[in-house]
């Protein structure tokens, strides 16, 4: 890559990596089924692409959180079976029925959606989500027993199906804690409670990515993976690799200024680095308005090889990093390739290491790539 203006600035996506994480997660998760997990347009990677790649490699679901997001993967011709858990009264439910999205339902929803099916003549397709201690959206324990009764009746009038039963783990990504078992055992309850009510599910689904790697007992009948399609580890201490996956993403520009400067230069905002003898900055195109942390001074940049850290402050457009007094070569790296992270197969970094330069995760480092970055399929 690198002769191409469009993309002179982008995030490269492999989705020969997806294909290959969606089929090492279906590995681990058989016999459940996969939901790739789909929402914030794929972790950032391009929700219908995404999409499409992870059906051809064997999940059969897909999982966004806004009704919205299913709406627009319908509208770009996808048919795989879909769902989408976070509402707002302001929620298109009657699209979503009409679109044949099927519905998280929490509990104020329901009265929602029957509406919508009445308006549209057509029954929607629910799963039930409870809360087992994420402590986010889902129906209370102590809702649970109504929610459940209320659903029921509903199916009998032929307003709805309740096609699953779902819950969100907590600590998932930190094995040795114990609140994975509590929520377990939880779920398994409250499955119990409806099944004993005469729920007949389709699918019962707990497990995210941590807990599809590790917990097999909490696969159930489908597994909703995001971050590991996406060939990021969710665990701190193994790499992707370790796992068996490879990272989609490369974010990837040119070197777009090198200049020598003299001993004690300041560089950006606020001047908080200054170079330490006669050096060579390079300019890279890439900044906060792209999705790079800004707090994330010292973030990897690999050039012609080699790594450097970001010196002083990220700002909107572009970041500098030194290259050190290395004379007539520091000139030659202008127009060079210049990758912030990528698979790191060649020892380059990764968005792991990005999320330790800005304290977060490698959730936050792809998903806040801004649509500024064109997207490369390749
Ligand atoms: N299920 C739900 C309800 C989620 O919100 C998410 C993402 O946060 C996932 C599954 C996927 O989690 P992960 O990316 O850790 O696989």
């Amino acid at each position: 890559p690198g002769t191409d203006p469009q993309y002179e600035r982008s995030a490269v996506i492999d989705l020969a990596a997806i294909r290959h994480n969606v089929r090492r997660l279906a590995d681990a998760a058989s016999p459940a089924k996969v939901m790739a997990v789909v929402k914030a347009d794929a972790y950032g990677h391009g929700a219908v692409p995404v999409a499409r790649a992870a059906l051809e490699a064997g999940a059969s679901w897909l999982g966004v959180a806004h009704i919205s997001e299913a709406l627009a993967l319908r509208a770009a011709g996808i048919e795989a079976p879909l769902l989408a858990w976070l509402h707002t009264t302001e929620s298109n439910f009657a699209a979503a029925v009409a679109a044949g999205v099927d519905i998280g339902c929490s509990g104020w929803e329901l009265e929602r959606i029957v509406a919508a099916a009445r308006d549209q003549e057509r029954p929607a397709r629910i799963h039930l989500k409870v809360d087992t201690g994420l402590g986010r959206n889902g129906a209370t324990l102590e809702s649970w027993d109504q929610l459940v009764g209320e659903a029921m009746e509903y199916q009998d009038e032929g307003l709805l199906r309740v096609v699953g039963i779902f819950s969100h783990l907590s600590v998932a990504d930190e094995p040795e804690r114990p609140e994975t078992d509590e929520q377990l055992a939880v779920f398994r309850e409250v499955v119990a409670v409806a099944e004993d009510a005469g729920v007949d599910l389709e699918v019962r689904h707990l497990a995210n990515t941590p807990a599809t790697l590790s917990r097999p007992d909490t696969h159930f009948d489908l597994v909703r993976v995001g971050l590991g399609i996406y060939g990021l580890s969710p665990f701190e201490g193994q790499t992707s690799a370790e796992l068996g996956l490879r990272p989609a993403m490369t974010l990837r520009t040119l070197v777009s200024q090198c200049k020598d400067v003299p001993d004690r230069q300041g560089v950006s905002y606020g001047l908080r680095y200054h170079t330490s003898g006669p050096s060579t900055l390079a300019l890279i195109p890439l900044g906060y308005a792209d999705g790079v942390p800004r707090v994330a001074t010292g973030g990897p940049v690999r050039v012609a090889g080699r790594t450097y850290p970001v010196v002083g402050r990220i700002a909107m457009d572009q970041m500098v990093i030194d290259v050190g007094n290395i004379g007539p070569a520091g000139a030659d790296l202008f127009g060079a390739e210049a990758v912030l992270f990528g698979n790191g197969n060649d020892g380059g970094p990764t968005a792991d290491d990005w999320a330790v330069a800005a304290g977060t995760n490698n959730y936050e480092i792809v998903t806040r790539i801004s649509p500024r970055v064109p997207r490369r399929f390749i």
